[in-house]
């Protein structure tokens, strides 16, 4: 019989004598913080319908038809963003740090959007040449996060002077965004999905969102839609046209050091992927068809066709010599949806646009060259105005630009320095006591500037 005790069976004999779930509470404690008293969580009682009525929807004639009822408001603020990826991230801090009380929700238990959750990793468009030099163009809010990772060892490469276009760790990213947003002041909804809108005239007043309690609502003075498949403008009737451009799936291999890249090369294994800063990872890029991510059916279908053929790809692999040591590490939590709604904004940039690296009076950002190779293109703030709807911004890869373009715009550097100028807006907006299409663009420019973004 072993002597040794592991900490299930210690937790066992503890809980027969009554002291089990009391130890178990007691570690955790010790690791994270006891959690505070709810009073309004009766644990352990029985909870009757009185104390927790329901509206569930009804079958009438056919239809599903769902009740008029009251909803719980969790939180009221000035700014809220939807979307916690880089663009919502980015607008969280920079309207927190304008000034205004600031919210963000987000549905999944993380930031980071695809950056993270995609395991896409790698910050196309963080610089352009000018004038045969250099220039990095992300600057600001998502510059800061890049250079705080770059403290740490492993977290990310090519953030060096003379480097461009950086890949960062996830995990490292994710945990450097929660400390940023938890520095920042910022009051965050996590595990909550935002379905609907709350409608007063042209005006969104708020959002419903679901969670594991239920239906709930939150009340804003400007929201920014910062959900990249335009969620919030799409719900509150905003004129939007819909782009469908290869769902992936991104996934990650281990023990990429441990093989014999010569030898895969003779089975026909050119490619393992890209570098990451760790060195025994890759992360690999996957395209997949153009179809519409708003249609479940399709998004489960490839949810699992991915997966399968990744699998299938990795046990080639693993079975060619030279790579048997290889394993698939991780297949991105979140599919890879490229892009979907995009808003119809007061600014259409277009590509001819940005070749000419047009100049505008209301320009709010730069966007870089995928690889350095050509001058910034500057964006304006129109593509995040939408025509008619009064008190939101968009941000991130659904703002408003022609075909041609999308493929610069969704570029995470692109969505930080969006997300970036839309928090700082929505929070002026909010000071000044104006539609944030009248804010002045003198005013939001030099607010930018001395929060470290570049214009140009
Ligand atoms: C497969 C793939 C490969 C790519 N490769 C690269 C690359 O190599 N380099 C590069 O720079 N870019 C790349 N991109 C593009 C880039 O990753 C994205 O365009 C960028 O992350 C978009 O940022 P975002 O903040 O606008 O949106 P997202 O990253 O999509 O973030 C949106 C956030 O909103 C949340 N959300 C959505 N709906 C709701 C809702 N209703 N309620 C609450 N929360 C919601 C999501 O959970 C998510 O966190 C790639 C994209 C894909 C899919």
């Amino acid at each position: 019989m072993s002597t040794t005790m592991n900490r299930r069976s210690l937790l066992k004999l503890l809980s027969a004598a009554g002291l089990g779930t009391a130890f178990a509470r007691r570690t955790m404690a010790d690791e994270i913080g006891a959690a505070p008293k709810n009073p309004a969580v009766p644990e352990g009682k029985l909870v009757s319908a009185k104390q927790a009525p329901r509206y569930p929807a009804r079958l009438v004639g056919g239809r599903v038809i769902q009740p008029e009822r009251p909803l719980t408001v969790t939180n009221e603020t000035d700014v809220l963003v939807v979307g916690g990826g880089p663009a919502g991230f980015a607008a969280a801090i920079a309207a927190a740090r304008t000034g205004a009380k600031t919210t963000l929700v987000e549905r999944y238990g993380y930031f980071g959007g695809q950056w993270t959750g995609g395991l896409v990793l790698l910050v196309i468009s963080s610089h352009a040449k000018e004038n045969g030099s250099l220039v990095k163009v992300l600057r600001g809010v998502g510059d800061e996060l890049l250079e705080r990772l770059t403290k740490f060892d492993g977290a990310v490469v090519n953030q060096n002077p003379g480097k461009f276009n950086p890949t960062s760790d996830p995990e490292a990213t994710k945990y450097m965004m929660d400390e940023m947003i938890r520095e920042a002041g910022v009051k965050v909804f996590l595990h909550c999905w935002v379905a609907d809108v709350v409608m007063s005239g042209p005006l969104i007043r708020g959002v419903v969102f679901e969670s594991k309690a239920g239906r709930q609502a939150i009340l804003a003075k400007v929201v920014v839609d910062a959900t990249g498949d335009g969620d919030v403008f799409a719900a509150a009737g905003a004129e939007h046209e819909l782009r469908l451009h290869a769902i992936g799936m991104v996934h990650r291999l281990g023990n990429v050091d441990r093989t014999d890249p010569a030898k895969l090369k003779e089975g026909g294994i050119k490619s393992l992927g890209s570098i990451e800063p760790l060195s025994s990872v890759k992360w690999v890029n996957l395209r997949g068809p153009s179809t519409n991510c708003l249609d479940i059916g399709e998004l489960t279908r490839l949810e699992m066709e991915h997966r399968r053929s990744i699998w299938k790809r990795v046990q080639q692999m693993r079975q060619t010599p030279g790579g048997e040591k290889l394993f698939l590490l991780q297949t991105a939590p979140q599919i890879g949806v490229r892009i979907s709604r995009l808003l119809a904004g007061t600014h259409q940039l277009t590509y001819a646009e940005a070749r000419e690296g047009m100049k505008f009076p209301d320009t709010i950002a730069v966007g870089g060259a995928q690889n350095a190779q050509h001058r910034g293109w500057p964006i304006p703030y129109g593509v995040m105005v939408p025509k008619k709807l009064d008190n939101l911004l968009a941000a991130g890869r659904c703002v408003c630009v022609d075909e041609a373009l999308i493929e610069d715009m969704r570029l995470i550097a692109s969505c930080l320095t969006t997300g970036h100028a839309a928090g700082t807006a929505a929070a002026l907006s909010v000071q000044n006591k104006c539609r944030p299409r009248d804010l002045a663009m003198d005013k939001l420019q030099k607010k930018l500037l001395e929060q470290g973004a570049y214009l140009g």
